[in-house]
């Protein structure tokens, strides 16, 4: 571990990252990748989780490639040094900002999506001319596997390397003179990377997790909030970072929406979802155990059934929940969704507002002021009006959390810019020199007043 960030750093250091050239080559090798090993990939993700091969060539491998595609396009661009205004105080002088790579990066995924979280990080900071560890989750084991042999066979480790392991292997790599570290994954442990990250200053982005709300007004086209809901929160099984957490409806369309989410998940997912190939299983006992036991809160409504063996658990419907039930407590991270009711906006706003600030919330309803009302009144990551999880999928929409949720954010240009310094330069003029700054200038305070007075 020591001696692969040794080798990158001095790797890095003799400037083999940094022309448009060599960029350029490694986001194209990167495709080529994806596409040779597709079927390991497809193969490792229903090994480990179940995912349809849909599912996960449309989440995992087409969202990586269109990142690429983004970032080939638009990297020379994204790479000129920005020029900014001359005051008056600089005349005779240049200004630009200089788009310099950190050096070695440390990427660390989770496992829910263990293929697109390991990477799409990975093209924003080769894009910019970074070196890159990545360490992909223990409990996606196969994918783990996959993603080693096929970073080795078509990237040096001196450029991109692999490290496997547990929180062991993290907290070793976290000791390391690193130059980023890009997480994703739980608060708690989000707060643990921070800590160890400030021992040494290095930078971080944190892209974490919570309980994202869905509110639904009565003046919702219910059909469609149900269809979009029913896909957000079941996709994945649930274990989607930004799936909907949580309902929040009016109550005079509860009812109304509680039956056609009931027809699409039959739609979807057929009379047993536990049989659909269409849908995955929760990815290990501890976690089936954790989501199982949410159904002790509440009412199922809609599904209910587990099969242990396959570690699976049909999308189920909570009615009846509180605050005080457990469901509400966690980050669900699973096929189940609790279902609170409201009458007054407000009641919900000051609820949300109470809480860590979610990563993301989903508003159906037509009315524009109310939907601007609540986009003015919460503070949250990212999240969509009459849709959910579609905004992560927009490459020019940056995607990160704020407070409890996340700090800084990546997709499209803002992971080039995740990944970059900016360089502030000023270049001097020697033909002239404004003797109004040096001390013993006459006129040093009358140009001060002219300027800032
Ligand atoms: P996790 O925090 O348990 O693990 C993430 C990574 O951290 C893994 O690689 C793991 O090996 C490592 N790790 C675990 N414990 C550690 C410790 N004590 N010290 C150092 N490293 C440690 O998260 P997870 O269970 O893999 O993923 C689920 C969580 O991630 C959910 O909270 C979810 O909301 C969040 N998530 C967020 C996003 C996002 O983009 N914001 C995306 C996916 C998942």
């Amino acid at each position: 571990m020591h001696a692969t960030v040794k080798v990158q750093k001095t790797w890095f250091q003799e400037g083999h990252t940094k022309s448009y050239a060599f960029r350029k080559e490694q986001l194209l090798t990167m495709k080529k990748m994806l596409t040779t090993f597709e079927k390991p990939i497809l193969n490792a993700l229903k090994f480990d989780m179940n995912k349809s091969e849909y599912e996960a060539y449309a989440s995992e491998i087409a969202f990586l490639k269109s990142e690429i595609d983004q970032h080939v396009k638009q990297l020379k661009t994204w790479m000129q040094p920005t020029k900014v205004k001359t005051p008056l105080t600089h005349t005779g002088s240049k200004n630009f900002i200089r788009k310099e790579p950190y050096g070695t990066v440390l990427v660390i995924a989770p496992w829910n999506y263990p293929v697109q979280l390991a990477l799409a990080p990975v093209i924003g900071a080769i894009a910019a001319g970074n070196t890159v560890i990545i360490k992909p989750s223990e409990l996606t084991p196969t994918v783990s596997w996959v993603l080693k042999k096929m970073i080795e066979q078509y990237f040096p480790p001196h450029f991109i390397a692999v490290i496997e392991g547990d929180k062991e292997v993290t907290q070793e790599l976290l000791e390391q003179p690193l130059d980023y570290i890009f997480f994703t994954g739980s608060v708690p442990v989000g707060k643990i990377i921070m800590e160890k990250a400030s021992k040494q200053l290095i930078p971080v982005t944190l892209e974490l997790g919570g309980k994202s709300p869905t509110i639904v007004n009565k003046d919702a086209n219910i059909d469609l909030a149900a269809k979009r809901i029913v896909w957000g929160k079941f996709t994945n099984a649930g274990q989607t970072c930004i799936a909907p957490d949580y309902l929040y409806v009016h109550h005079e369309v509860k009812a109304d929406l509680i039956r056609a989410m009931k027809k699409y998940i039959q739609q979807f997912y057929g009379e047993d979802p536990l049989e659909s190939e269409a849908y995955t299983k929760i990815v290990n006992q501890s976690h089936f155990e954790r989501v199982a036991s949410y159904l002790d809160s509440g009412t199922v409504v809609v599904g209910g059934a587990l099969d242990e063996s396959k570690h699976k658990i049909a999308p189920t419907i909570l009615d009846q929940v509180s605050w005080e039930d457990q469901v509400m407590k966690d980050e669900i991270f699973g096929p189940v969704l609790p279902v609170l009711t409201y009458h007054e906006l407000d009641e919900v706003i000051d609820k949300i507002n109470s809480r860590p600030k979610p990563l993301a919330l989903y508003y159906f309803g037509e009315n524009e002021i109310e939907q601007q009302r609540i986009l003015n009144s919460i503070s949250f990551g990212g999240g969509c009006i009459n849709d959910t999880l579609y905004h992560i999928i927009n490459p020019h929409l940056p995607f990160g959390g704020v407070g409890e949720s996340g700090m800084g954010s990546y997709h499209g240009k803002r992971s080039f810019d995740t990944f970059t310094h900016e360089k502030s330069i000023t270049k001097q003029t020697t033909r002239f020199d404004q003797n109004f700054r040096y001390p013993g200038s006459q006129l040093g305070m009358a140009v001060l007043k002219k300027f800032f007075g």
